[in-house]
């Protein structure tokens, strides 16, 4: 899922602007429609990016880490979301130790994949491949039933030789 910077001015004109950052191109969309929308979608990303900054950094938690890339799937039974794997190239020396993986179910009530504990253990541990699956933790349908789609995941690490 792309993550987009986004501004909401709440003034007089209740107007919304948002800008996308498109590969490198900086587009801003300004409108009024679908305030609702955006606004609780800014309040998730908000919230998010607070608890990914109140996070300690993955660089703290596992120093010998270098380089880290995820590749995830997700399946709901014994059925694929999708037909792509996403490939997510982590930024060592900057992100935070924090994954939760959003669900990808756009229906999904207070849904995501957390893999921070697994993952911190098998890097603390410099494993250099390996990989899991969690499922989410949201809701979804009128019945408020479990989400029932279940993340797979496969991480290689390089780490600093000692
Ligand atoms: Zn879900």
């Amino acid at each position: 899922m792309p993550e987009y910077p986004e501004t909401f001015s709440r003034g007089r004109t209740a107007q919304v602007v948002l800008v996308s950052q498109v590969g490198g191109q900086k587009a801003a969309l300004i409108g009024f429609p679908m305030y609702r929308r955006n606004s609780e979608a800014a309040d998730r990303m908000r919230e998010r990016r607070r608890i990914e900054d109140a996070a300690p950094r993955l660089a703290e938690e596992v120093p010998l880490l270098k380089t880290l890339r995820l590749t995830l799937s997700f399946r709901r039974g014994d059925v694929r979301i999708g037909d792509a794997s996403y490939v997510r190239v982590v930024v060592v020396p900057t992100a935070p130790a924090l994954f939760t993986v959003p669900c990808s179910d756009p229906n999904c009530r207070d849904g995501g994949h957390p893999i921070t504990t697994a993952m911190l253990k098998a890097l603390r541990s410099g494993v250099a491949e390996f990989s899991g699956e969690e499922p989410c933790q949201g809701s979804a349908g009128t019945s408020g039933g479990p989400c029932g789609c279940t993340l797979r995941y496969k991480a290689e690490a390089t780490y600093q030789k000692t």
